[in-house]
């Protein structure tokens, strides 16, 4: 397995790392290519002249995809294979973080771990591949896509193409365990209304602020009462969390508006129009116990992703399981996590997991690295899911006896 060693991997994702492909973040984007156009031309190099179709999938003026498809022996639906091109801003960074370092087996740069790391270990696993001649029982496609960090607009982009997908890999930090549950998310603004007035009369006004106040009060008691409701041996329960505020235009008047930012973590199978809902329902009725003259109004909403919620006992959860025991160890186990991930995007078409090198911790900080032993290990993860036997399409959710092991 000339592909899957350290020194590959280090010296890819060093090379990864080099090309900075920094998300602006909705900021304005300058440039008159996509952010990750630095890391398509790379890896279109990587698989020139290679038995496999590379593909650039534009997304929008700022950001792009790179698809890779790897035809099976026959026909038949394909596993997708995703890990995400786009990194988010280093401005925190004291020194170089698009200078990857080396520390003995860390590699240490922006994007070592989220998420360069598990794109490398895909790479790696499928130049792998292909250099061997084998055909994979399924056709294998490879989506290094653009704009995970903002607004999942890259993989929203590719589920619009029709690819007959059943089972799909995400590559984010999970130090190698398959993660089958994570929250879904809900974004959006509410803004107190309220009258202006001297603060010399304050009775003349209805303060904002003072309304905001009794909302976000309010909130932390619906969150309490949504986790006594709500509850997932995998992770905690739903977070209402007020991330911004703003109110007020002078220092001697009673503010009129105050805006507040809320951000919604719901477990998978919480309705999530129905739980928007009652936190707005929870947001107007605060403000008009103030018994000022105050009312509350909603943006529309800034980001919805959805949950996801693959079967622990769904064959490809205990099959993946399986292979990912034969090559890290015994100890891993199906996980839930509490961040997002584009994975929830295809889970209504496949059966979807979160699986990749690192740790969640060192994503989005300073000094972030990875173990390039972890890199290979998962890379050779990533193969032997390419080459298993495809685990059962539809049917009954049900355990495997005996668990399948790795072609
Ligand atoms: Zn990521």
């Amino acid at each position: 397995m000339k592909w899957l060693t350290r020194e590959r991997a280090g010296a890819m994702l060093s090379d990864l790392i080099a090309r900075p492909s920094v998300n602006p973040m909705g900021r304005l984007h300058s440039s008159a290519t996509p952010v990750e156009r630095g890391v398509v031309e790379y890896v279109e190099g990587l698989f020139a002249g290679r038995d496999a179709r590379v593909t650039r999938l534009p997304v929008s003026d700022v950001h792009e995809n790179l698809l890779i498809e790897y035809p099976a022996d026959g026909s038949g639906p394909a596993i997708l294979f995703e890990s995400h091109m786009d990194v988010v801003p280093a401005d925190d960074w004291a020194d170089e973080a698009f200078v990857p370092r080396r520390e003995g087996d860390l590699l240490i740069g922006r994007g070592a771990c989220d998420d360069k790391g598990s794109l490398t270990a895909m790479i790696l696993a499928l130049l792998d591949l292909i250099e061997a001649g084998e055909r994979p029982p399924r056709p294998v496609l490879l989506l290094c896509a653009g704009d995970e960090e903002y607004a999942q607009t890259g993989i929203k982009s590719f589920c619009g193409l029709p690819f007959d997908i059943r089972w799909g890999i995400f590559g984010e930090p999970t130090r190698l365990e398959p993660v089958v549950q994570h929250k879904g998310t809900l974004r959006w603004d509410f803004t107190v209304h309220g009258r202006s007035a001297h603060t010399s009369r304050p009775e003349l006004g209805a303060n904002a602020i003072l309304g905001a106040i009794g909302a976000v009060e309010a909130l932390s008691r619906l969150q309490k009462d949504l986790q006594r409701r709500f509850a997932s041996p995998l992770m905690t329960g739903p977070l209402l969390t007020v991330s911004m505020i703003r109110g007020g235009r002078t220092r001697n008047a009673v503010p009129d508006e105050c805006v507040v930012s809320v951000d919604f973590r719901l477990l998978p199978g919480m309705d999530m129009q129905a739980a928007r809902s009652e936190a707005m329902a929870v947001i107007d009725d605060a403000c008009s116990r103030t018994g000022e003259d105050l009312r509350a109004t909603h943006s529309d909403l800034q980001l919805r992703t959805p949950a996801l919620s693959t079967p622990l006992d769904h064959p490809f959860s205990r099959q993946t399981l399986e292979i990912c025991r034969t090559y890290a160890g015994p100890e891993v186990d199906l996980r839930g996590e509490p961040y997002g991930t584009d994975a929830a995007w295809v889970a209504d078409r496949a059966a979807a997991l979160v699986l990749g090198p690192g740790d969640i911790r060192s994503a989005h900080a300073v000094g972030e690295r990875i173990d390039l032993n972890e890199v290979v290990t998962c890379a050779r993860i990533y193969r032997a899911i390419m080459t298993a036997p495809p685990p059962q399409l539809t049917g009954p959710s049900t355990a495997l006896p005996g668990g399948v092991h790795p072609a």
